[in-house]
C-alpha cells in the first residue's frame, strides 16, 4: 500500500512576529492528518518554542532567516527548524529544564522541555557559530 506523504518548507525573517506564522503554517499542513485539537496544540507550542529560540538565541538581527520544514509520513510528521546563527556550546546542557542563558530577558529554560514533553521524539544538531537544527517527531493518532 501506498504510504500518505507530502513535504513543505518555508524560510522567514527572525522577527517575533513570524512565530505565530510559523505555528500556523504547520498546523494548516497537518489538517490532512485529522489530528485531535489536543494534537495540533501540542505541536503548535513545539514549534513555537523551536521558532522562538531561533529567533532570539541564533540570532540578534531580524534580517536573518529561519527555516521551517514540514514532511508527512504516513501518520508520522517531522519537523525541521533550523537557524545559521550562533549556535549551542553544549547541546546536553542547554536541554535540561530551568538551564537558560538569557535570565535576564525572563527566560524560564522550559523551551527544550516543553519540545520533548509534547513531541515524541527531539533531536537536536549544532555547531558554534555555524547554527542549529532541531528535529521534533509525532505520530498523530497514536
Ligand atoms: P524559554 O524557552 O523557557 O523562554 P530558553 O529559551 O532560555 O527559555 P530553552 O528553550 O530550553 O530555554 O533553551 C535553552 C538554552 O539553549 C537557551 O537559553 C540558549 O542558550 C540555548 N539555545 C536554544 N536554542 C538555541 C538556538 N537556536 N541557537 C542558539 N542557542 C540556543
Ligand atoms: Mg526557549
Amino acid at each position: 500500500m501506498l504510504q500518505n506523504r507530502n513535504e513543505m518548507k518555508v524560510c522567514f525573517d527572525a522577527r517575533s512576529v513570524n512565530e505565530g506564522f510559523a505555528r500556523i503554517a504547520v498546523a494548516a499542513f497537518i489538517t490532512e492528518l485529522n489530528p485531535t485539537l489536543d494534537e495540533i496544540s501540542d505541536i503548535k507550542t513545539a514549534v513555537s518554542e523551536a521558532v522562538t529560540n531561533a529567533i532570539i538565541h541564533g540570532y540578534d538581527d531580524p534580517e536573518k532567516k529561519v527555516e521551517l520544514s514540514c514532511r508527512i509520513d504516513g501518520r508520522q510528521i517531522e519537523i525541521v527548524v533550523e537557524d545559521t546563527g550562533a549556535g549551542i556550546p553544549d547541546i546536553g546542557k542547554a536541554m535540561e529544564p530551568f538551564f537558560t542563558t538569557k535570565p535576564e530577558l525572563d527566560r524560564s529554560g522550559m523551551g527544550f522541555a516543553f519540545m520533548e514533553a509534547f513531541m515524541d521524539e527531539v533531536m537536536v544538531q549544532s555547531k558554534v557559530g555555524a547554527g542549529t537544527r532541531v528535529i521534533m517527531k509525532k505520530k498523530i493518532g497514536d
